[in-house]
């Protein structure tokens, strides 16, 4: 993993690779922001920029021996810690994820690592993924590290929630902050993730809240289902009152989605239905495959009427957050969504 092959963070990218190419490294650092944009990936190509013979700009050469061995997944002197895997119950995503602890015998073990030099190149890597999750003791044991810290050893902390974390981990640390990546960027990785003749890459990107990674750990075959159930039932809402509306709610809680992703593919279905209707059906759709619906959508409903729905799906939206009952609130969206179109023009 070099920094050239990462989509976006340039800013963060540069400041990295202008440490490593002046010498000037930090001991350790904190990358945080959102789950799914790359963090781990940025620590990864500073892991090998650090440990690389000759490194060139910052960057990695991909050919040394310390590189090679990187690349191949088995270099000696890049230690990976992590919360455990999960066995037998399911998939670790933001929805079904268990909250696993960082053991403190593996930062024990770090520590009985760091009094010897590296075994072959420069540097030493520690790469300590899901950061949040060191327990309470494995924390105290990582700050006694961190206060004193060994020669040669480069700390990378990954995290999507700085404030899980103790601040005196924090302060012993350089922090990089990263935000959600552009539409665009998480459509490009998406792409590569995917591979060449993959529509979804357009159209996941517009739910993705910049997160590639976020929509890659989903089952994408179940989230296109999705997808053409939910736009077929607003294509049909026709002001057609409550029946409609109940039915079009329980298709909703029917989904094998959470409700905050059906909620952000039903705006991005606005979008694209505003975008209908101000170019005419000529503009950029995320959703092109599904263009007659959308122009269903555009039909049905002024830019007002739009901008009214998106801001009552975004009220949903807001709500679950504070543990609003997700019945109650798909059926009021329901009802708020197919009621008469007072404005449609
Ligand atoms: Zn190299």
């Amino acid at each position: 993993m070099t920094f050239a092959g990462i989509v976006g963070h340039t800013r963060q990218i540069a400041v990295l690779r202008r440490a490593v190419a002046s010498g000037r490294l930090h001991h350790a650092y904190l990358l945080v922001g959102p789950e799914g944009v790359g963090k781990r990936r940025v620590a990864e190509a500073l892991a090998m920029a650090a440990m690389c013979e000759r490194p060139a700009d910052g960057e990695g050469c991909g050919a040394c021996g310390s590189c090679r061995r990187f690349l191949s997944g088995n270099h000696p002197d890049l230690v990976a810690v992590a919360p455990p895997e999960p066995g037998d119950d399911g998939p670790r995503t933001a929805a079904t994820r268990k909250r696993r602890t960082i053991k403190v015998d593996d930062i024990h073990a770090v520590r009985a690592l760091t009094r010897f030099a590296p075994s072959e190149g420069r540097r030493r890597a520690i790469l300590i993924d899901d950061a949040e999750d060191l327990g309470e003791a494995a924390a105290g044991a990582l700050l006694k590290i961190l206060e004193e810290p060994p020669a040669g050893t480069l700390f990378l902390l990954v995290t999507g929630r700085p404030m899980a974390l103790l601040p005196t981990i924090h302060s012993r640390c350089q922090s990089v902050h990263f935000g959600p990546l552009a539409d665009a960027d998480v459509a490009e990785v998406v792409a590569r993730a995917l591979g060449p003749g993959e529509e979804t890459a357009a159209w996941a990107s517009g739910i993705a809240g910049g997160s590639p990674g976020r929509v890659l750990a989903m089952d994408l075959g179940e989230l296109a289902e999705a997808r053409r159930r939910l736009i077929s039932g607003l294509a049909r809402l026709d002001g057609q009152g409550t029946v409609a509306a109940f039915a079009f709610a329980e298709e909703i809680l029917a989904l094998p989605l959470d409700l905050p992703d059906a909620c952000a593919l039903l705006v991005s279905f606005y979008r694209d239905a505003a975008v209908h209707r101000t170019t005419g059906g000529t503009g950029r759709l995320l959703h092109a495959d599904l263009a007659g619906e959308i122009a269903a959508v555009a039909a049905r409903l002024s830019m007002d009427r739009l901008r009214r729905d998106v801001a009552a799906v975004d009220r949903v939206v807001a709500g679950q957050r504070h543990n609003q009952n997700r019945q109650l609130a798909v059926e009021g969206l329901a009802l708020e969504l197919a009621g008469p179109a007072p404005n449609a023009s």
